[in-house]
């Protein structure tokens, strides 16, 4: 018995009122452009409360990725279609079951029946279909009934615009759709933090550009490719990004030779913000998103978030402030950047660094560390240098 029919139910957006229509609009132009490369058969249908994909042949198994990842989408159903008919339902309701017991090893599932009737054209009251249906089950399956926490449940719908029945109803990945809350500029670097950083302002409806910071030869060619396969990762949500790849090697010269190696670190970090803002500027971006968690280095404490904040006019978003390193890599796993970020390459924070980091920078100290410095004319020519790559979907 194959699926031939997704339906997506969007969560959130219910919330959002008047703003729904332009979130609906949103979400079916990524799953239209998702779907021309992944799925080129399927079709999306968008109906008042939910979308659906009519799948083509083979497609499932990437449409469901596609839906799976795509934020805006909170639960995932994967459906057969059938006649508005009892008989053919409860054909269709005996072979899901049958299906679903043979897939799962340890067959002791509790069962249930859910059951929606829209269409009130169709004779039966949902409670009543509900026990028609589980009747039929149970003729052929025993299975002690849970209306509760029933580990399997079949899932029947009778609108008017057709019926359908499933037993798989899976989380998407939530959120809202990516575009819905403007284009924000991400700090990414080779590291585990940022693309998770990144993927998590996408779920609450961030489009992303990428700068990267890249120190040649200081820094190897590697890292570099590191940070556009983990830019390709955060392109699947939003069908392509566009990274900068900043030239940072004269900037940690220039801080090296002029400035006290203790305030290395907080330097590089508030020639990135400025940089960063700048290009955020330039690339109508409304926000920049980092990587950063208090207290994880001497970087990230209060006071040294405090210096590197002031040199930026944009809001930051940090979303990982608060986690702990474990919450961040298991995220990193599920989003598939977890290997990407662990090989071994070095990163431009790393150079050049000092034992003794300060931690609690003075601004006034700072400044005069950035009084040695050209600063207008590094950031200048850092920007003049930079290259752009345009990166595809990974998937
Ligand atoms: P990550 O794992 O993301 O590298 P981290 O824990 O190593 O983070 P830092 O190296 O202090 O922490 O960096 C904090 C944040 O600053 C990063 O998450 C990223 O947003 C930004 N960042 C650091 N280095 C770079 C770089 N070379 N290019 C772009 N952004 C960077
Ligand atoms: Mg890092």
């Amino acid at each position: 018995m194959d699926v031939t029919l997704l339906i997506l139910r969007y969560g959130e957006l219910w919330l959002k009122g008047g703003n729904r229509k332009d979130f609906v609009r949103i979400l079916a132009r990524r799953l239209r452009a998702g779907l021309k490369t992944a799925a080129p058969e399927t079709e999306l249908v968008v109906r008042h409360d939910r979308m659906e994909m009519r799948l083509g042949p083979g497609d499932a198994k990437a449409a469901m990725a596609l839906a799976k990842r795509t934020p805006g989408i909170a639960r995932i159903v994967a459906a057969v279609p059938v006649e508005r008919d009892l008989q053919a339902m409860k054909a269709l309701g005996v072979k899901l079951v049958a299906q679903a017991l043979a897939s799962d090893p340890h067959k002791t599932q509790s069962f249930r029946v859910a059951s929606r009737r829209s269409d009130k054209r169709f004779e039966l009251r949902s409670p009543d279909l509900d026990r028609e249906l589980a009747e039929a089950v149970l003729a052929e399956h025993k299975l002690p009934i849970d209306l509760r926490g029933a580990e399997l449940t079949l899932g029947c719908e009778i609108a008017p615009h057709g019926c359908s029945m499933w037993v798989q109803d899976v989380p998407g990945c939530g959120g809202l759709p990516v575009g819905s809350a403007g284009k924000t500029m991400l700090l990414l670097s080779g590291g585990i933090d940022s693309p998770v950083a990144g993927h998590l302002a996408q779920r609450r409806g961030c489009k992303l550009e990428a700068i990267y910071f890249h120190s040649p030869p200081f820094v190897p060619e590697e890292t570099l490719q590191k940070v556009r396969e983990l830019g390709q990762l955060l392109a699947s949500a939003q069908g392509g990004l566009l990274l900068h790849s900043v030239y940072f090697t004269d900037i940690q010269k220039a801080i090296k030779k002029h400035c006290d190696t203790k305030h290395t670190v907080l330097l590089y970090r508030r020639f990135m913000y400025r940089i960063a803002d700048k290009m955020a500027q330039m690339r109508r971006c409304d926000a920049l998103v980092t990587g950063e968690n208090l207290g994880q280095v001497a970087s990230q404490t209060i006071e040294n978030l405090d210096l590197v904040n002031r040199n930026c006019e944009r809001i930051v978003f940090r979303p990982l402030i608060t986690y702990d390193k474990r919450q961040v890599i298991d995220l990193a796993r599920q989003i598939g950047s977890y290997d990407i970020s662990i090989r071994p390459f070095d990163d431009c924070c790393t150079l050049f660094l000092p034992k003794n980091p300060t931690t609690r920078g003075k601004l006034h100290i700072i400044e005069a560390q950035e009084g040695r410095l050209e600063v207008d004319a590094l950031i200048a020519e850092a920007i003049e240098r930079s290259e752009r790559f345009k990166l595809e979907s990974a998937l």
